[in-house]
């Protein structure tokens, strides 16, 4: 079936088409079923999604626990997907190591692992639809040229002010970008509340394919979330801010909007976010144990004092459901 469906329609049937599976499945079950096919169709599915630039720190334990806790609390799906896409950034055996770490914590994709880095048949239909909208179009700026409009218009550094938005006026293209529309997008994150931006104001046309030829996390993490049918994004809040862009892509690839939880940030000493790019102090594998206390204590809970990793698991789900999966919204 998806072979031979139609360039984007691959893109976006994958969803429906696991929908239709999963309704042929129950259709057989059905006289002794007490699950209705809405109940599988809405399906709680999450992921966790490292870049391999480094190795596993506090941060991203602090995802990688959220999203696995949030999935197995609403009896979903858990995935992985490793975002490879930025070679330069990547480091050999990074992504090899991140897998095996989390194997050990105990936490293994529901799904074969995703690879950014082999998708881009996919990522380039999702240019084509966006291309079949008006909604791409070819950017000849530099980061100079845009940092100097930015400080002309009194935009925050880095919002694209919309330079060529209806041409390059003949000089040679070097991003693609996405069209935003021109106005406030906003949702309601299941943590941290309600959030908007103005787009064109404060985020800017967002970059698909960069001046160097390789895809943007933009565009790479919106394709593979709809992909995957991913229902809920539970992750760090140094993405809150990018929430409004991606939702307004996912909205022009007629896909559905996930459900979003922001996770408070994992500070240094110097009260700087942890990442992998800047070396954070990678976990401590002589204890595991003691990592995940730290990320669960970090996320407001009580410690668990568990005697091994399982019982921390199976002690942690149902505080977590408690906390964050009371609401019956999930068929
Ligand atoms: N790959 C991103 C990171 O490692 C996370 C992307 C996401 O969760 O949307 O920070």
């Amino acid at each position: 079936v998806r072979r031979q469906a139609s360039a984007f329609g691959v893109f976006l049937l994958s969803r429906a088409f696991r929908a239709s599976l999963a309704l042929q499945f129950l259709e057989s079950f059905h006289s002794n079923s007490n699950f209705s096919p809405s109940d599988i169709m809405s399906r709680y599915r999450g992921r966790f999604a490292p870049s391999p630039t480094g190795r596993l720190h506090r941060g991203s334990l602090v995802a990688a626990m959220g999203s696995w806790l949030d999935a197995r609390a609403h009896d979903g799906v858990w995935l992985v997907r490793i975002e490879d896409v930025d070679p330069p950034r990547d480091i050999p055996g990074a992504a090899e190591d991140i897998l095996r770490v989390l194997a050990r914590l105990g936490l293994a994709s529901d799904e074969p692992v995703v690879w950014q880095s082999t998708r881009d048949d996919a990522y380039e239909k999702a240019l084509d639809r966006l291309r079949e909208k008006g909604l791409l179009y070819g950017c000849a700026c530099s980061r100079k040229e845009i940092l100097a409009r930015d400080a002309e218009l009194g935009l925050p550094a880095g919002v694209y002010p919309g330079t060529c938005r209806n041409g390059t006026g003949g000089r040679p293209a070097r991003a693609l970008r996405f069209r935003l529309p021109d106005r406030t997008l906003g949702f309601t994150d299941r943590l941290c509340g309600h959030f908007e931006q103005n787009l064109p104001l404060e985020a800017g046309d967002v970059v698909m394919k960069r001046a160097d030829g390789l895809w943007a996390y933009q565009l790479a993490c919106i394709v593979d979330d709809v992909a995957s049918g991913v229902t809920d994004v539970v992750r760090g809040a140094d993405l809150l801010d990018n929430t409004p862009r991606q939702i307004a892509l996912i909205e022009a690839l007629d896909a559905p909007v996930p459900r979003y939880l922001h996770l408070p940030l994992v500070l240094n000493d110097r009260k700087e976010k942890l990442s992998k790019q800047q070396g954070a102090v990678p976990l401590d594998e002589t204890n595991l144990l003691g990592e995940l206390e730290f990320a669960w204590t970090h996320l407001g809970f009580a410690p668990l004092g568990a005697d091994s990793i399982p019982a921390f698991w199976r002690a942690a789900v149902p505080l977590w459901r408690e906390r964050f999966a009371k609401e019956a919204d999930h068929g």
